[in-house]
């Protein structure tokens, strides 16, 4: 039987992961457990497949799941219930108000920061979760584009229009 489960990093990734010793990469660890999500793991994994080497939730606004810190560009995988995904958001039937006002939350923070970093010349590059599960090679050619052109602000905010269309008439920087 195929077994879904799913370490918060394997051992084998997490030694070639970074450059951190042990004791550093545990303190690490415990802080960001939880933000290792599975789709995050599939995109990082096909990255360096790829010959891409990046850095885990680097200290910068919003700590993104995927950082090139030379390139300056942070790649963010939003999970589909959490960010309100337009086709996965769904909204639980208890307690309705108080996620949608949550989720809402979620998604204004991210649109914030993710103006914050392109004010700092960062390239932020979004995906829902469902894209890294239903495309993987289409997220990791996009990564790859934004890395080879090195073009700032190349492609800010992606796909997330369905539930950012809203909120979307904003000034550019
Ligand atoms: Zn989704």
């Amino acid at each position: 039987m195929n077994s879904e489960r799913i370490d918060p990093m394997t051992d084998q990734e997490a030694a070639r992961t970074d450059v951190m010793t042990p004791a550093q990469r545990s303190r690490c660890m415990s802080r960001i457990r939880g933000k290792n999500t599975k789709p995050e793991l599939l995109l990082r994994k096909a990255l360096w497949r790829k010959g891409a080497r990046y850095r885990l939730h680097y200290k910068i606004p919003g700590r993104p799941d995927i950082v090139f810190v030379g390139k300056r560009i942070a790649v963010f995988v939003d999970g589909c219930f959490w960010h309100g995904c337009p086709e996965h958001g769904v909204s639980p039937k208890t307690n309705a108000a108080f996620w949608r006002k949550k989720i809402r939350g979620n998604v204004e923070r991210d649109r914030r920061i993710t103006e914050e970093l392109r004010r700092d010349g960062w390239t932020v590059l979004r995906f829902w979760e469902h894209e890294v599960r239903d495309d993987l090679e289409g997220v990791v050619s996009k990564v790859l584009l934004a890395i080879e052109t090195d073009t700032k602000n190349l492609a800010a905010v992606h796909e997330n229009q369905g539930t950012l269309q809203e909120l979307s008439s904003l000034p550019d920087p």
